[in-house]
């Protein structure tokens, strides 16, 4: 599905010679190279504040302690993403709400989310779900209206950007309370190892982040909240900063690759290629097709036998996971993530895809496609 080694090669010299120097320099947490790490994100994201964190699972717990959500608070989120973005809901003793999406962008659907709205609802967690923003503009409104906080769970969309209706854009992740990100390996930015962080432009906000991912501490063994340990460490930072001012050149490979995968499939009804939406760009975390009337198990299996990588996301809805069924979800309203869940298929998408390669996975699948 990615190709890190690919990658790696055409930035070797840069890396080897980076990772050496933070060897040398012994500084391993919280070093210069985080730091600098920090402030170069925060200028190529035109935000005041990134707090680094360990993880992306962890910066949206942080971004809910923040907050100040307390149990028994409502989280409205949507069925279809990955589980981290529940997992922590649950995990502050939060109440999690699941809302449907749209069956062609798969982000969250807005007349959804208004309608799951309570009197104890306190946030809401739209993802941007495999490179593409959410109806931020709508999503916003609704907030603003309901006083509720919108975290952005960005962890697939770094460097995609939000068109307002005026024109102005914004980097995914900058225009909630909070932007989350991951930095795990096969993201858009992806460090060599784990790491996450948070975005905010609340001074007050971003001080007290920086404090709960260090054990809640203001100053040297003094506490003033109930904290965790969460850092990016400096040889991720290293290899972030080499790979930040790539980003977008990292973005145009795949939105190449995505375009190939377009035009090959444009004129097959039994296959729906990711819409665009019109208020975002696509920075193709995955490149994901619906199937009509064709087995998506069948498909999955078959390129598995050609050694074509494929996966889906995602097999399950989040609320028919073992885990989280005693939530009780509104079930009747999630109709397009079970259908989603049952038609989705996401093929190779990274930078470093050549032509051959691309034609080789999209004439399997056409073959596959005609012969069923
Ligand atoms: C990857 C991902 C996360 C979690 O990030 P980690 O760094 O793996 O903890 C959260 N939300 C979404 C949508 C993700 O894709």
């Amino acid at each position: 599905m990615v190709d890190l080694q690919g990658q790696y090669l055409h930035i070797q010299p840069l890396i080897d010679a980076k990772l050496k120097e933070v060897t040398a320099s012994a500084q391993f947490i919280n070093g210069d190279e985080v730091k600098s790490f920090q402030k170069e994100l925060e200028n190529y994201l035109s935000i005041k504040h990134v707090i680094p964190c360990a993880n992306g699972t962890d910066a949206l717990q942080i971004a809910m302690m923040g907050l100040n959500l307390q149990p028994g608070d409502e989280v409205i989120t949507v069925d279809f993403t990955f589980a981290a973005t529940v997992e922590v809901i649950a995990l502050l003793g939060l109440k999690p709400v699941l809302v449907d999406v749209y069956p062609d962008t798969f982000n969250m659907d807005v007349d959804a989310l208004q309608k799951a709205i309570t009197p104890k609802t306190k946030a809401i967690v739209p993802v941007h779900l495999f490179g593409q923003c959410a109806n931020m503009e709508a999503i916003l409104k609704i907030a603003k209206a309901h006083n509720l906080f919108v975290i952005e769970d960005t962890a697939q969309a770094i460097g995609a950007d939000y068109i307002f209706k005026d024109g102005i854009h914004k980097k995914a992740g900058t225009m909630g309370a909070v932007g989350t990100t991951s930095f795990f390996p096969s993201k858009n930015l992806g460090a060599y190892g784990d790491g996450g962080a948070l975005f905010t432009n609340d001074d007050l906000l971003a001080e007290k982040l920086r404090s709960i991912v260090n054990h809640g501490m203001s100053k040297r063994y003094y506490y003033n909240r109930i904290g965790v340990n969460s850092r990016l460490d400096s040889m991720q930072a290293a290899v972030l900063r080499i790979k930040l001012p790539f980003l977008d050149s990292y973005a145009q490979a795949r939105q190449k690759a995505a375009n190939f995968y377009d035009k090959a499939f444009a004129n097959y009804d039994k296959i729906s290629i990711p819409k665009r939406s019109v208020f975002s760009t696509h920075v193709f975390h995955q490149y994901t097709l619906k199937l009509v009337g064709v087995d998506r198990d069948a498909l999955h299996e078959f390129l598995k036998s050609q050694k074509i990588p494929n996966a889906i996301y995602y097999p399950v809805p989040l609320h028919k996971q073992e885990a989280y069924k005693h939530f009780k979800f509104d079930t009747d309203q999630l109709e397009v993530t079970k259908e989603l869940c049952q038609t989705v298929i996401s093929l190779p998408m990274h930078t470093e895809l050549e032509l051959e390669q691309l034609s080789f996975i999209t004439n399997k699948i056409l073959d596959f496609i005609e012969q069923v």
